[in-house]
Formats: structure tokens, C-alpha cells, sequence
């Protein structure tokens, strides 16, 4: 095989590899049920990945939902104030076989709405959307609605190429089970000009 052919190959099924990545990934953050699985870790750590202006001073609670999405919640400066009261962030990752983007909304409980975080790396999703994916989902299931716009750069690269795999062996299959049919219909199994009892096929010059 040519040099050339060989990389506009690689980078065929690369390109394959990323669609297929991404659209698995947004496919199972808005469809799949997401069930609650309760609290599962507290922490007093200080929660230093939270973006300037939502810094967090000592205590958030961690809940988990399905296999990959997070809900954090993280208790107000003010001591005096409830606990659990100020920041909720939610974050969540998909993509198969591995995680390859997530989202992260972080809303500010004290102003009690659900509808607008006050940071976020995602978009959500427009209602019908949003209702279309709940009538799949079992009764009960938490659903946030939101295509997730963060790449988890490892898990990119290992769908992709596990994707671009999985798309190169589908082409090959496919063109050998083509040329199998044209060779048993007496035609050239490359382009699938009538070439019966020639040696060399007249229009692309294949010999089987
Ligand atoms: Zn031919």
C-alpha cells in the first residue's frame, strides 16, 4: 500500500473513530437511566477544583447516580448557615469503553432554581428533549438533560481508536463480502465490471 493511501486511511477511520466516540457519548449521557445511588462519600477536604468565586472551605457531601454522574454539595463559608445550603455541583462523564466527555454544573442552592447554574461546561438540552429521554428512563430516575461538552482526553483517545477499529473491520467486512458476491455473478470484485473468463479485469485492471 502506498504511503499516501495508508494515511488518508488511518485518518479516515480516525475521523470515523471521533463521530462514533462522541455521538455514543451524548447518545447514553441523554438516554440512558441514571439511578440514584445515594450518598456515598463526605469529605472535609478542601474542594480547590471549584472555579474562582464558588471556592468551597471545608465540608461538601458526594452522591453518586449510576455509574458515572456525581452530585457534590458543599456547605456555605458562614458556618451559622445550614449545611449543604450553598453550592451544588453536578458532574458526570460518559462514553464507551471508556468515559470520554462530561459536563459540570455548579448551582448556587440559596438562590433555589433548578434552571440555571450559575457555571457550567454543557449545554442543556431543550424540554422536549428532556421529556422524550424521561419516558425511556424507569419511574423515579434523576435526569439533568445535559450534553456534555468536556473531554476526558484519555478516554477520547482510547474510544476513538477503539471506534476507528471497530469501523475499519465493518468496511472490510463489508467490501470482502461485496467482492465475494461480484466474483460469484462473474463480475470484477473491485469495481464491478461484467468480467467473465478474463484473466485481467478491462476497466481497473484487477486480477483475482
Ligand atoms: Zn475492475
Amino acid at each position: 500500500m502506498r504511503p499516501a493511501r495508508l494515511v488518508t486511511g488511518v485518518l479516515t477511520y480516525a475521523a470515523a473513530g471521533a463521530v462514533l466516540t462522541v455521538l455514543i457519548a451524548w447518545a447514553s449521557a441523554l438516554w440512558l437511566p441514571d439511578p440514584k445511588l445515594g450518598p456515598v462519600a463526605t469529605s472535609r477536604a478542601k474542594a480547590s477544583w471549584v472555579p474562582a468565586g464558588h471556592e468551597l472551605e471545608n465540608t461538601f457531601r458526594g452522591e453518586r447516580f449510576g455509574a458515572t454522574r456525581w452530585q457534590i454539595q458543599g456547605a456555605p463559608l458562614d458556618t451559622a448557615r445550614p449545611v449543604f445550603d450553598s453550592f451544588v455541583t453536578n458532574a458526570g462523564s460518559w462514553g464507551l469503553p471508556m468515559r470520554s466527555v462530561g459536563y459540570v454544573k455548579i448551582y448556587d442552592a440559596r438562590a433555589r432554581t433548578t434552571r440555571s447554574p450559575t457555571w457550567m461546561r454543557g449545554v442543556i438540552m431543550p424540554v422536549w428533549v428532556q421529556s422524550w429521554a424521561m419516558k425511556l428512563s424507569p419511574k423515579g430516575t434523576p435526569y439533568h438533560g445535559t450534553l456534555p461538552l468536556v473531554p476526558q482526553w484519555t478516554g477520547l483517545v482510547v474510544d476513538t481508536a477503539f471506534w476507528g477499529l471497530v469501523a475499519f473491520g465493518v468496511a472490510h467486512m463489508f467490501v470482502r463480502w461485496r467482492g465475494a458476491r461480484r466474483v460469484r455473478r462473474g463480475r470484477c470484485r473491485v469495481c464491478g465490471y461484467y468480467v467473465s473468463g478474463l484473466k485481467a479485469c478491462p476497466e481497473c485492471g484487477d486480477m483475482p
